[in-house]
């Protein structure tokens, strides 16, 4: 095992993961395929290049993104001291000014003594560790080749199918009811049912609803299981009646009938605090979303954890493949963070850059080193990427739903945010004081 830390990628996470590791006196080498190689979305040379929205998400005391934020923060993120330098005034969220924002990035990680950065594309994995791979949503193909020999190519994807998910607490149970299609097994499902009129109502809208175009490069190549719901709607009025929405097999307990249209909606984690619609990935715009899943039976006043999406996204199936410490399970020493990982968004790769980074540095180091507790932002990331079920496991970003806490419970949306909010942070310093030394840079 080297004595220093491979990264390749120097995006969101392979910047963090660098900053950290060198701020701890370990030397590291960063690889940076541009601007030798080029891909469709990037546009510049500079580290951490943000390739579409300014915005590094919410930064609202109390809300989970700012959880995450404030989490970073307490480790010296490099990413987020940069957002924090380069904002830009966005109400409640932390923007940037994208350039500004990368060069400093870009600057801190080139002057750093610890740091050598090398522009050139990485196309073998190197047998040595510790490394990361960090190379994000459009890895280039010939290190996709080589990832997907590594890990067996069914662990890797190519696109990514988010239906959107629910706060449990928003349901209006009084409409909907528990069980499984014929009985099979546990009652397990939550079943929103529709009558002709509100299912006609709602193929409408979806029919007609605002949608996100694909950029170029993003040329959808659907897989039937995972068709986006108003595609389905546009091939026919009928066809979720047959397809997703089918009522059979689900008559309502109160009446004993079978609804014209039935959605599904399924536990998306243990302490069932949060659901997901089922089949319901889509390129809706997120206001459209909104307003036309609340038309459901049930959803009303429905509170979105997150809302559904498909883009081009590379990822691995981290709950077969990572241990706790970003691993691979199969060959230790080598680490991955950031998007591929199956985090979704710029500040959750980051974070995944830091966690990465810190495990390796141990292993470096000889130390101990365990993932940050589960009520926390960060180890309800980890959580997320390990725990959860391997089939059908879809990249995620940082929301409530995700949070092993008891306070989940609290029915004052406000006051739960506010103690989940207090708790992790808290929860977070313990556990930096807890991983010895090397922690504190
Ligand atoms: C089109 C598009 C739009 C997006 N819009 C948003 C958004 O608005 N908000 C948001 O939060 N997230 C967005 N994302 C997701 C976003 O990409 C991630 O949140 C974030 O950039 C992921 O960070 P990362 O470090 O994992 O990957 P990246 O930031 O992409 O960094 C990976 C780096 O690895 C380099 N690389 C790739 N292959 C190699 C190789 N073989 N050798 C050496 N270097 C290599 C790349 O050049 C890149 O610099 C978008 C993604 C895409 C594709």
């Amino acid at each position: 095992m080297n004595d220093f830390l491979t990264i390749i990628g120097a995006g969101l996470a392979g910047a963090e993961a660098a900053w950290q590791a060198a701020e701890r006196g370990i030397k590291v080498v960063l690889y940076e395929m541009r601007p030798v190689v080029r891909n469709p979305v990037h546009k510049t040379e500079n580290c951490a290049e943000l390739v579409c929205s300014n915005s590094l998400g919410g930064n609202q005391p109390h809300s989970a993104p700012f959880i995450l934020k404030e989490e970073l923060r307490s480790f010296n993120s490099l990413i987020i001291a940069s957002g924090d330098k380069t904002s830009v005034p966005a109400g409640s969220a932390l923007a940037v000014d994208r350039d500004l924002f990368s060069q400093e990035v870009t600057e801190k990680l080139s002057n750093h003594s610890n740091i050598t950065l090398k522009r050139e594309e990485v196309t073998e994995i190197p047998q040595e560790g510790p490394v990361i791979i960090a190379t994000g949503p459009l890895t280039s193909p010939k290190l996709s080749e080589q990832i997907s020999k590594l890990i067996s190519q069914e662990y890797l994807y190519f696109y990514d199918a988010l239906s959107p998910i629910v706060n449990a607490d928003s349901i209006d149970y009084d409409k909907v009811f528990f069980a499984s299609r014929y009985d099979k097994g546990d009652a397990d499902y939550l079943n929103c049912p529709m009558n002709a009129e509100q299912y006609y109502s709602f193929i409408r809208e979806l029919k007609a609803a605002e949608k996100v175009e694909f950029a170029s490069f993003e040329k959808p190549v659907y897989f039937e299981g995972c068709m986006p719901i108003e595609v389905l709607a546009d091939r026919g009025d009928q066809t979720l009646a047959f397809g997703p929405l089918k009522p059979v097999g689900l008559p309502d307990p109160k009446t004993g009938e079978i609804a014209y249209a039935v959605v599904q909606l399924r536990h998306e984690n243990r302490d069932s605090s949060a659901y997901n619609l089922v089949g319901f990935q889509t390129k809706l715009t997120y206001p459209e979303q909104k307003r036309i899943f609340s038309m459901i039976p049930g959803l009303e006043n429905a509170e979105f954890f997150r809302l559904g999406a498909i883009h081009r996204n590379t990822f691995i199936n981290s709950p077969s493949l990572l241990n706790k410490r970003l691993e691979l399970k199969s060959r230790p020493g080598t680490y991955f963070a950031g998007q591929i990982t199956g985090v979704e968004g710029y500040v959750e790769s980051c974070a995944m850059g830091l966690l990465a980074s810190l495990s390796a540095v141990a292993q470096i180091m000889g130390r101990p080193y365990n993932p940050p507790p589960a009520d926390t932002a960060l180890g309800a990331l980890i959580n997320y990427l390990t725990a959860s079920r391997s089939k059908g496991f879809q990249p995620m970003n940082i929301n409530f739903g995700l949070f092993w806490v008891e306070d989940m419970k609290i029915r004052d949306k406000k006051m739960r945010n506010q103690k989940i909010s207090i708790n992790a942070i808290n929860k977070i310093h313990q556990w930096k004081d807890g991983l010895s030394s090397f922690a504190h840079s």
